[in-house]
């Protein structure tokens, strides 16, 4: 896209000028969820042809495992006659649609199910209603009002996209750090910025922070946490489960905003609104949040750890005896990228929560 037709350039720029420089968090939600300019709600970022591919695109067992943990989880509650399956960002409806299939001889599963979808994206929820034609959903822009009914969660890299505020401690001092605009004659360059800017925001600071050393930054997001709260108090009060897998870290230290556009890391600051945003996700911090809201938390294990447990082995030896040749070798690349501990078997992070009467969590809790 050439400079001039980038709208959110203009937006940011505006935005500065009247109320000033903007907390990484305002400026990676007008980059990213911007009514009419934001890169989720104009662009089909997922997959071979976007900027980034997610485990559901990689392979079919990704989603039918998380299938049969949602069918466990159900049949270990009781089989509730009406429980509401909600996904956080279903991006392109690839995981939901094999959920769907590989849950459909569970019985009674299908037809207790509400289904809803939680997508920001009209774009992204064209595609995902294509990818699950013949099954009655509903779209939400948020989560605001679940039904008051068991209800069983599921978020893949949907944590890792929401608005993070950076902090630095410099000496006693903390600083936000901010985006602002600096004047420069490079015709190519956008003139944003990072500024620090001092900070009297106490509110996310504890005493604990004393620990955090002189030049440290860290990340603290309000979006996650008012999420996590909801969803925790939402199971406790009704039952359910949720499963959050996610790029991520326990903690909240150090800077980990990245760009990707066109499957390369990007600078930040360079393409907004044409790149995604992403931060890693603070698995401590979901935990805190979850276990003051009254709920049950896992342990946090690594994708591969998870998907062997849940039998992802046997599931790709199966699949394997009809292919040949190039498929095959497909094949095998897709579960060493979803399991390796070099690549997503180990960067990426499961967590569950569940409400304190339901029994332990497959694969997550021994
Ligand atoms: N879970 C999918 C896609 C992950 S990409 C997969 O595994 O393939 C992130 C998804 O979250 C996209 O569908 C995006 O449009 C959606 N999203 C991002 N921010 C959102 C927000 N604030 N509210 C609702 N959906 C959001």
């Amino acid at each position: 896209m050439n400079r001039k037709d980038n709208k959110i350039i203009d937006i940011l720029r505006k935005e500065i000028l009247c109320n000033g420089a903007l907390s990484i968090a305002d400026y990676m939600k007008i980059c990213l969820t911007h009514p009419e300019h934001g890169y989720y709600i104009r662009n089909k970022p997922i997959g071979a042809t976007g900027d980034f591919t997610t485990s559901p695109e990689i392979s079919q067992m990704f989603g039918e495992l998380i299938g049969l943990w949602i069918g466990h989880v159900w049949i270990d509650q009781q089989k509730p006659k009406n429980f509401s399956l909600v996904e956080l960002g279903p991006g392109n409806g690839t995981l939901m649609a094999d959920i769907l299939r590989a849950t459909k001889r569970i019985s009674g599963f299908h037809s207790a199910l509400n289904l809803i979808l939680i997508e920001i994206s009209p774009s992204l929820r064209k595609i995902q209603k294509n990818s699950l034609k013949g099954f009655s959903a509903q779209w939400k822009t948020d989560l605001e009002t679940l039904p008051k009914q068991p209800t069983i969660v599921i978020a893949n890299e949907f944590f890792d996209t929401l608005p993070v505020r950076q902090f630095k401690r410099n000496s006693d001092q903390w600083y936000e750090i901010m985006v602002n605009m600096e004047a420069s004659d490079d015709p190519e360059s956008n003139d944003f910025c990072y500024q620090l800017m001092k900070t009297r925001d106490k509110i996310f600071f504890n005493s604990e922070d004393r620990r955090i050393g002189d030049g440290c930054i860290i990340e603290i997001s309000k979006s996650i946490q008012d999420i996590v709260r909801y969803l925790s108090k939402h199971i406790e009060e009704n039952s359910g489960a949720a499963l959050i897998i996610d790029y991520g870290k326990e903690g909240n230290l150090g800077n980990t905003l990245q760009a990707v556009h066109q499957h390369r890391y990007a600078d930040p600051l360079r393409f907004p609104g044409e790149q995604d945003l992403t931060c890693l996700v603070d698995f401590e911090a979901i935990r805190n949040y979850a276990e003051r809201s009254g709920v049950v938390v896992s342990n946090l294990i690594c994708q591969g750890d998870f998907l062997k447990a849940l039998g992802i082995e046997e599931r790709a030896r199966v699949l394997s005896q009809n292919l040949r040749g190039k498929a095959l070798s497909l094949h095998q690349s897709a579960l060493e990228r979803l399991t390796s501990k070099k690549l997503m078997g180990n960067l990426f992070k499961v967590i569950g929560i569940r409400s304190e009467i339901s029994p332990p969590l497959l694969g997550l809790e021994f």
